[in-house]
């Protein structure tokens, strides 16, 4: 569909530069704003870029089995010809483990209902499949500093439920670039290195933005896709008055150690969600091993200011993720350099994002990715296309929520399911799992 329509997104992470993609290609002129000099610079850049389906609603497992076909496909889908720059797909396969939090007994009615495929794995098959990994439960986690963390477990665990056709992807930041490129090619503009101040607006309509203080932009359309700094633009639009879901950048960390000496990880191992154990790996190129998820539920660091944030490793945290590997991976050698990432998920009461219109006319958000939603960007971006492109021609979504077939695999993709006038939502495990 044409149209002349000028559209801004703030924001050019992963999820901006996929929306920045397909609306463009229905018709729309595009400009994709970040602060960052480069796309992908924000949290995306320090993605672990897991793709697994294992979420705790249908609606989150559709989204996510979708999203994983524009990752297997993801060469064709940026248009381009040259594999030298590409973000690549692994497909290792995911594990999660069988906890006692049960999570997977969630899961696998909605994987048959949907028809995704799963093993399901005794102890001994576990350890068949990934002989480095040990079979013991060290339910509940425990932290270090306690005296039961260093107790031999007596428990085995009952097994693991594994899906072949998911993994990760290898360079979250170059996948933005990928989405860049393919954008500017069918003329896309970026605008890099320059911040968005203000949003203009008049009573019932958004009407553009202010760069950096100084110059004002006009557009019929603004969207926010601002990872951490959600809120501070929706303060700016002043969009919240009727949100029941609002945003909270979350402080994260994840390490990195090398795999023991004569495992090759990146051929034998698997993105593996670890709840006994309480934290979830993959292997990372240079035989290297990526682990996070140590926080506890009651130990969250929240972040009041998104620009200014303890951007070093913690190191009882550091301890609490490498130990417990330590544990699962019983010949992983404890490194003397902690090496890692620290950045921010923005999150949602009930972990789960809003993909939305908002109360001003014009004004859309994609935000609260709850640390879970890299995977899911080729579909959020068609999934925001079109709900921008059903709203600006009269379609009134708040009433009546679309959904859409995903283009991959047919399914219906609920978009009330990511309002922002949703109740929260109660079916969720209420952490990154989604
Ligand atoms: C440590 C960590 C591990 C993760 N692991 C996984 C995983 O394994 N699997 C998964 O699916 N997801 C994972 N996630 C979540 C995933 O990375 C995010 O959901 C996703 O990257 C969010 O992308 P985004 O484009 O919304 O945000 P961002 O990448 O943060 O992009 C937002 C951009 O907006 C820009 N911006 C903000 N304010 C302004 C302004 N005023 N003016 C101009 N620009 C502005 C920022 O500079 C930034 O570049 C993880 C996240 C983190 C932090």
């Amino acid at each position: 569909m044409n149209t002349n329509k000028k559209v801004l997104i703030i924001g050019a992470g992963i999820i901006g530069c996929a929306i920045t993609f397909e609306l463009q290609k229905k018709g729309y002129t595009v400009t994709c704003i970040d602060k960052h000099q480069k796309v992908g610079w924000g949290s995306t850049s320090n993605s672990t870029a897991i793709i697994r389906t294992c979420y705790s609603t249908v609606e989150g497992v559709s989204l996510a089995y979708e999203g994983t076909f524009y990752w297997k496909n993801w060469q064709k889908y940026v248009q381009t010809n040259n594999t030298s720059n590409l973000a690549q797909y692994v497909e290792c396969g995911m594990t999660q483990i069988m906890a006692p939090d049960n999570h997977w007994k969630k899961v696998l009615p909605i994987y048959d209902q949907l028809g995704i495929e799963y093993q399901l794995f005794d102890s001994k098959e576990l350890i068949s499949k990934f002989p480095f990994m040990s079979p013991s439960s060290y339910w509940p986690p425990s932290l270090p500093s306690e005296d039961n963390f260093w107790e031999e477990s007596t428990q085995i665990l009952p097994g693991a439920m594994y899906a072949p056709n998911e993994g990760y992807v290898t360079d979250p930041q170059l996948a933005a670039e990928n989405l860049q490129e393919a954008s500017e090619k069918i003329g896309a503009k970026f605008i890099l290195g320059q911040s968005v101040t203000d949003i203009i607006k008049d009573q019932k309509q958004v009407l553009g933005i202010t760069l950096d203080n100084t110059q004002n932009i006009l557009a019929d359309i603004v969207i926010n896709a601002s990872g951490p700094y959600s809120f501070i633009i929706n303060d700016m639009a002043g969009v919240k008055s009727d949100m029941r879901v609002s945003t909270k950048p979350l402080r994260e960390e994840v390490h990195c150690v090398p795999a023991p000496p004569g495992i090759d990880i990146q051929k034998l191992g698997s993105s593996t969600s670890d709840n006994d154990n309480g934290i979830y790996f993959r292997p990372e190129s240079g035989n290297m091993i990526l682990v996070g998820g140590g926080k506890s539920p009651d130990d969250k660091e929240w972040i009041e200011d998104p620009n200014s944030f303890n951007r070093n490793i913690t190191e009882s945290l550091w301890k609490t993720q490498v130990y417990r590997l330590a544990k699962r991976i019983p010949e992983l050698q404890i490194p003397n350099e902690k090496i890692g990432v620290v950045d921010l998920y923005d999150v949602t009461e009930d972990w789960i994002p809003i993909y939305d219109r908002s109360e001003l006319d014009g004004f859309y958000m994609a935000i609260g990715t709850s640390g879970n939603q890299f995977k899911n960007a080729g579909a959020v971006g068609y999934l925001m296309a079109n709900l921008v492109d059903k709203c600006e021609h009269g379609y009134n979504h708040d009433e009546n929520p679309l959904t859409i077939k995903g283009k991959f695999t047919n399914l219906e993709l609920n978009l009330g399911f990511y309002s922002r006038l949703r109740n929260i939502n109660k079916k969720s495990s209420m952490s990154v799992l989604g």
